[in-house]
């Protein structure tokens, strides 16, 4: 694979991502796909895509998990909602993210992804020490098909997921870092952050935000690829710094405007290109 290849956040049923139909018309050589629904997680269904992607010469590089009953909506609602840490729907999500992992496998993909939640910062905890207990169950489960699991940034700060990623002590386990997450939360500047997890970082979004008044109590806003607060050169020219030379995949979570969604992504991928000839020259 060459250098920094364009991706897209692509959603079939399910997420925020973009239609295949934007990924083809855009060109773009790469896409991580949010998993799509239950009902479309089959055999059948995996060489149905796999077959379109290969017509489209485009290659799925990781799948991301979500799960029903997680909202977004606002900082409060994504501690309650969101990923493996709430109590009450753990075991039947962890259930569900291998479910994923075989689906992903079944695609030939050796990475998937999730937002965990909000790790406790209480690390001597027993929710703490759950969730790892739960991670390292999600890890080994991938380990046996020779899959990573990539935790996607935001909801922590980095010395907070390093801690984690420690205490979960397991070798497949990586990040998926999304600048923009970091200011959308408020949980750090996203430059510092990527120098500090640089070392597990695996896969990666180009995505931009600006950060809210009140940072970590209401949300950041989301907006067009270099109109933000990430700035985006720098983004990439530390992303070389430490080594990341792997997809760029474009995330634009504005899937109920899919006109202005493609259109942010095309130029999207026209700063990509052109920041990547700068600081690559190729
Ligand atoms: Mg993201």
């Amino acid at each position: 694979m060459d250098k920094w290849p364009i991706g897209i956040f692509t959603s079939l049923d399910a997420g925020l991502g973009a239609r295949l139909e934007v990924v083809a018309e855009l060109g773009a050589t790469t896409i991580q796909l949010h998993a799509p629904s239950r009902q479309m997680r089959t055999a059948e269904h995996a060489q149905q895509l796999r077959r379109q992607l290969d017509q489209l010469g485009v290659q799925l590089t990781c799948v991301f998990g979500g799960f029903e009953g997680e909202s977004y909506a606002d900082i409060p609602t994504v501690r309650r909602t969101v990923g493996l840490v709430p109590p009450e729907t753990r075991a039947s999500r962890l259930q569900e993210m291998k479910e994923i992992a075989d689906f992903a496998l079944l695609l030939d993909c050796r990475s998937v992804a999730l937002h965990l939640g909000f790790i406790p910062h209480e690390t001597g905890s027993p929710l703490y020490q759950d969730v790892v207990q739960v991670t390292r169950e999600l890890c080994d489960y991938c380990a046996g098909k020779q899959q990573n699991l990539h935790l996607e940034t935001g909801q922590e700060t980095a010395d907070g997921l390093l801690q984690f990623i420690q205490d979960v002590q397991r070798p497949n386990l990586f990040i998926n870092f999304d600048p923009a997450n970091m200011i959308l939360y408020g949980t750090g500047e996203p430059i510092e952050a990527l120098r500090k997890v640089g070392a597990y970082v695996r896969s990666v979004h180009c995505k931009d935000a600006r950060w809210a008044d009140r940072p970590g109590e209401e949300w950041g806003q989301e907006v067009p690829l270099g109109e933000g607060q990430v700035d985006i050169e720098k983004y990439l020219r530390t992303l070389a710094e430490i080594g990341y030379f792997g997809p760029l995949t474009i995330e634009r979570e504005i899937p109920h405007e899919p006109e202005r969604q493609k259109a942010e992504i095309g130029k999207a991928i026209q700063l990509l290109v052109r920041l990547r000839s700068e600081i690559l020259g190729s």
